[in-house]
């Protein structure tokens, strides 16, 4: 049986149910009995690529005393 995951609008919290896939789009109450939910787009391919945008090198000259970064004073 597929598993879908939704988000409760009340309190925030994600669930994951087996529910058959005529019912996938009927409504899920969360958890903690809050009706206010909606169904979370699929998450079978999430978990790869995690290589999103390097963060940016730390240039010299920001903020105090930015002189031991790049070993020019050493
Ligand atoms: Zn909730």
């Amino acid at each position: 049986m597929p598993r879908y995951e939704y988000r409760c609008r009340t309190c925030g919290d994600t669930f994951e149910l087996s529910r058959p896939m005529a019912e996938s789009s009927a409504p899920a109450d969360c958890p903690s009995g809050h009706q206010d939910t909606v169904k979370l787009l699929s998450t079978v391919a999430v978990g790869g690529s995690a290589s999103a945008a390097a963060p940016a090198p730390r240039a010299g000259g920001g903020g105090g005393g930015g002189c031991c970064g790049g070993g020019c004073c050493g």
